[in-house]
């Protein structure tokens, strides 16, 4: 069952039950307030009704004939009226209305209970000669002659509680008004229920439309978001995760793209030489092999770099935690990095050595990866006779390394994309100095599985300052 149906379905259970309350409680409580209203004016009937026969018993001293009296009141009242009204104006109601319309207007059932509660007339009949019980005579308004109670009138719906004509065509109306009001709003409630369920499905539909292209491999698929809704913000979760896609579609392509072209260069410079070497052209001596035996290390370097940063993509980099001292690392890097600085002139000097022990918690193979990337890029984009600083200090519950050099430096708007894979800011000179645009990557990312982060500042040297946050230990 879809969602549609579904919402549709219980629209349609929550109108009818809405429906069939409103109609029982409605039909009711209109039932009671007229019923109110009726009894109301029986009451002012049956009090115009008790002074006329109140005075019936005494002009009769008694209830004698009382029964045929009622019976005929009617025919009474209507012959009254004729004489009336044709000897003051020459007008007859007789050849106006017929005897039934003035009968219907006094059509009242009225019964007469004496004293003991006896009914001793009924205008029905049908409770002639019974006794009234006193619950029901307390409904019934008393007769009196010389302050005596001598009996109880009843009228209408103090004796019967069913409507007469008139007022039961009234109810009939009411109730059929209040039928079609309920049709009609039950109607009006199906229709917006239906919008409403469209409304919400029809976004849902097309999610699904958007999610099924980007499973068949179209990834710029995007959906409308209008609103301010669950299904907007559902919508717009939808349009940043197809986005999301895209972006690691194409770095997917772009790394595919720059590993064969970085692949390609030394195995190009590896075959042109074995070739040159096998025609004649290049002397088979050691130089020659040398050079050769180089651009396969420089290959298997780049190989292990792209499977280390594979291994970090797919989340498979394990990292055993240990608490190290930075400064005791610092210092070791330094000197395995002085011969190769000395080469070019350059000093490698530790900022805050002998000072009381910094520890972080890393992984110290990984840490000192870090470290020694920092530095090798230091030696390498610093020029002749330049300067090297390492140094740490604590800054809350983080430690912040910095390796600092006297180079070039890295202008603001590149040191987001340094870290990027394969960018080179030269890449002549950065080709040149044999790197291949992977080493920050591989830095940035191994800072940041620790928990950490890294970022490039201007040296007080000068050149650049990496700055690596870690946590302390
Ligand atoms: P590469 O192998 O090219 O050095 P990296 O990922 O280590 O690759 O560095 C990316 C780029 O960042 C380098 O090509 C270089 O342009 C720039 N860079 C890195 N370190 C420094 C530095 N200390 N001073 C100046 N530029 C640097």
């Amino acid at each position: 069952m879809s969602i549609k149906q579904r919402l549709l379905a219980f629209f349609a259970i929550v109108i009818c039950i809405e429906g069939l309350t409103t109609f029982v409680l409605a039909k009711k409580a209109t039932e009671t307030q007229f019923r109110t209203y009726v009894f109301a004016g029986d009451a002012e009937k049956a009090k115009v009704y008790a002074g006329i026969l109140g005075e019936y018993y005494i002009e009769h001293s008694g209830w004698e004939g009382l029964q045929p009296f009622l019976s005929e009141m009617p025919a009474f009242v209507f012959s009254m009226l004729d004489e009336k009204i044709k000897g003051d104006k020459g007008f007859s109601p007789a050849s106006t209305y017929s005897y039934s319309t003035i009968s219907a207007l006094l059509s009242d059932r009225i019964a007469v209970a004496d004293a003991s509660g006896r009914i001793i007339a009924d205008t029905s009949g049908k409770l002639l000669g019974t006794m009234h019980p006193a619950m029901h005579l307390a409904q019934g308004v008393p007769i009196m002659s010389d302050f005596r109670r001598i009996g109880t009138v009843l009228v209408g719906s103090m004796v019967d509680s069913t409507f007469t004509g008139a007022n039961e065509q009234f109810l009939g109306q009411l109730v059929r008004s209040l039928t079609i009001a309920i049709l009609v709003s039950t109607i009006i409630a199906t229709l917006l229920g239906l919008a409403l369920s469209m409304r919400i499905t029809r976004p849902l539909a097309v999610l699904d439309g958007a999610a099924r292209r980007i499973a068949g491999g179209d990834l710029s698929a995007i959906v409308p978001v209008s609103g301010r809704d669950e299904i907007a913000s559902l919508s717009a979760s939808f349009n940043t995760m197809s986005g999301e896609l895209r972006r690691l579609d194409e770095a997917k392509r772009r790394i595919i793209a720059d590993s064969a072209h970085e692949l390609r260069t030394p195995v190009t410079l590896i075959r042109g030489t074995l070739e040159g070497m096998l025609e004649g052209v290049f002397p088979i001596d050691p130089d020659t092999i040398r050079s050769v035996y180089d651009e396969t290390m420089r290959l298997s370097r780049l190989i292990d770099m792209l499977r280390e940063l594979e291994l970090i993509d797919s989340g498979e980099l394990r990292l055993s935690l240990d608490d190290v001292d930075v400064l005791a690392s610092l210092e070791k890097a330094a000197g395995l990095f002085r011969a190769q600085a000395g080469e070019k002139g350059i000093t490698i000097e530790i900022g805050n050595g002998g000072a009381d022990p910094i520890s972080i918690r890393a992984d110290i193979l990984r840490f000192d990866e870090v470290l020694y990337n920092l530095i090798a890029n230091a030696i390498k984009y610093s020029p002749r006779g330049g300067r090297i600083l390492l140094s740490a200090e604590r800054e809350g519950d983080s430690v912040m390394i910095r390796v600092d050099d006297s180079g070039s430096g890295i202008p603001i708007p590149e040191r987001e994309r340094v870290f990027e894979r394969f960018y080179r800011m030269d890449k002549s000179r950065a080709q040149d100095s044999g790197g291949r645009g992977l080493g920050l990557s591989i830095a940035y990312e191994i800072t940041k599985a620790h928990g950490g982060r890294i970022h490039i500042e201007d040296s007080p040297l000068g050149g650049a300052s990496f700055v690596v946050t870690l946590p302390s230990a």
